[in-house]
């Protein structure tokens, strides 16, 4: 099919300003709208409305109503209709690619691409494990019968964030609908299109009211969401700060929640490891082609003393190469921050490492105020060498491309610094002495550990962080049945 540069402005104009409430698109109660800005461009895009507590109570009470049927329909049957989702997004990839790439400023060859593919994978891998929502048998003696049932909880409300929309919007529509739930889903206010082109596909295989999307401000349509009564679930990818809120709003009414959230990742370089081929891995664990806009970047690069130097010189002439620029040009490795407020705050990290006394700016540094790259949002790849572990730089999150590197010589201390942060979400090793990086793997606070290479994650691998980085698992069957289903013991007295 014929696609154009305007993807994302016709996937604005046939949701323009309406969301999927009850089976059917709405303005809801009409509080106005948010335009959809292209970060690549500052163009906008599109238009969302601007949900409110009124539209979320619909949508709840829509999803309460389902909620009966769905529940009851066998298992497979729903995983049948993930898969039919599944298949319908795989043949209209390259569209989606296009929006995800116009409304979040990422690459399409490196990331919006790879996002939209990702997408169909997880809705087809969770179709596919609706027989898996298995109970078990409790031995009690032969004249009872205990068996534990794996029940869906109700309705889930989530609520997600505008860095990898789709993909995460599908994180939570696949396995809560699989297992037998109905969903609110609230759409970043920033990167709304993408889902709603998803919820229209859902709309078409789904019951009416087993998914709504919700779209608006956090403050408003989130925070209505999350302190709704007859949410029994809340599922919330973000920030640590919002996650806290949402957290307080749970416990108001004992409401379970799965929070994944932010994170400080280390990457500790042994001195074996001085080779073209961990560069590459620190240049893909620090997310630079997504503009670092990611959870897990391999943010705090902890690089032996010995090979400090002449690895960050072959950090710098990789990093150099890759380019940056229009999203949708299918050239540029790296493309634009999401949005004004964003790109102020990385700007300002910046500027604070070039005034930080003893720190050395390696490459990059603030982006250029005229030229092609002064049209977006476009931050460069940035790495400051001789940082502490102290510095603000290297506790905060910064959510873009701000590297620092820091010197190590004894392997305890490395890995006490990697853990002295209040985050532990994902670490990356890298060395060829396989006892040694075991060591490390074990002894680092983190959810997910990786050896010698800095991917993605994969379907079926239970993906979530430690501390401030979030409680729960996704990605996974066990995920699916820790965080959208609850266990019922049965006990009967077969004697009688
Ligand atoms: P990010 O920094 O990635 O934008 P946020 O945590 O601010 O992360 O936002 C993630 C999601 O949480 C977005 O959908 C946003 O609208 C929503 N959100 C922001 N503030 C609140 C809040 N007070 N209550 C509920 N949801 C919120």
């Amino acid at each position: 099919m014929a696609v154009t540069k305007s993807e994302a402005a016709r996937a604005g104009e046939f949701t323009r300003g309406q969301m999927l409430i009850d089976g059917a698109w709405t303005a809801g109660a009409g509080k106005g709208e948010i335009n959809v800005e292209s970060p690549g461009n500052r163009s906008i895009i599109g238009s969302i409305p601007r949900g409110g507590a009124e539209d979320v109570d619909q949508a709840v009470k829509a999803a309460t109503r389902a909620f009966a049927e769905w529940s009851r329909v066998i298992p497979r049957e729903r995983g049948r209709m993930l898969q039919k989702i599944a298949d319908v997004i795989e043949t209209r990839v390259e569209e989606l690619a296009r929006i995800i790439a116009e409304e979040t400023g990422n690459a399409l060859r490196t990331q919006a691409r790879p996002e939209a593919k990702a997408t169909a994978d997880i809705m087809r891998y969770f179709g596919g494990l609706a027989s898996e929502l298995k109970g078990e048998t409790i031995p009690l003696g032969e004249h009872v019968l205990s068996y534990t049932r794996r029940e869906p909880i109700g309705v889930v409300g989530a609520i997600i964030p505008w860095n990898a929309p789709v993909l995460l919007a599908t994180l939570k529509i696949a396995p809560a609908l699989c297992a037998g739930n109905t969903l609110v889903l609230k759409a970043a206010e920033d990167a709304p299109l993408g889902v709603l082109w998803l919820a229209k596909i859902c709309h078409e295989f789904l019951p009416k009211g087993v998914l709504n999307v919700i779209t608006g401000l956090g403050e408003e349509a989130g925070a209505a969401l999350s302190a709704h009564p007859g949410i029994r679930k809340l599922s919330f990818t973000g920030s640590t700060e919002v996650g806290k809120l949402i957290m307080r709003a749970a416990s108001d009414r004992i409401v379970p929640v799965s929070l994944e959230l932010g994170g400080k990742s280390p990457s500790i370089v042994y001195p074996d490891a001085n080779e073209d081929w961990v560069v590459d891995g620190i240049i893909a664990a620090m997310r630079f082609t997504r503009q670092s806009q990611s959870c897990t970047a391999g943010s705090r690069l902890f690089l032996h003393a010995d090979i400090f130097d002449s690895f960050l010189e072959a950090l710098a002439e990789k990093t150099a190469k890759l380019k940056i620029g229009d999203p949708l040009d299918e050239a540029n490795d790296v493309g634009a921050i999401i949005n004004e407020k964003q790109f102020t705050k990385v700007c300002r990290y910046v500027d604070e490492g070039m005034k930080q006394p003893g720190a050395k700016l390696h490459f990059g540094g603030l982006p250029p105020k005229s030229g092609p790259l002064s049209k977006g949002y476009f931050a460069l790849p940035t790495v400051f060498a001789n940082a502490a572990n102290d510095w603000r730089l290297a506790r905060e999150e910064i959510f873009g491309p701000v590297l620092v590197a820091i010197r190590w010589t004894d392997e305890a201390e490395a890995i006490r610094m990697a853990n002295d942060s209040h985050y532990g979400l994902a670490a990356y090793v890298w060395t060829k002495d396989i006892g040694r990086a075991l060591r490390a793997a074990h002894s680092i606070e983190a959810g997910w550990v990786q050896v010698n290479q800095g991917l993605g994650q994969t379907p079926g691998h239970s993906y979530g962080g430690i501390k401030q980085s979030g409680i729960g698992r996704e990605f996974s069957l066990e995920g699916m049945l820790d965080s959208f289903t609850h266990r019922k013991n049965v006990t009967v007295n077969i004697a009688c």
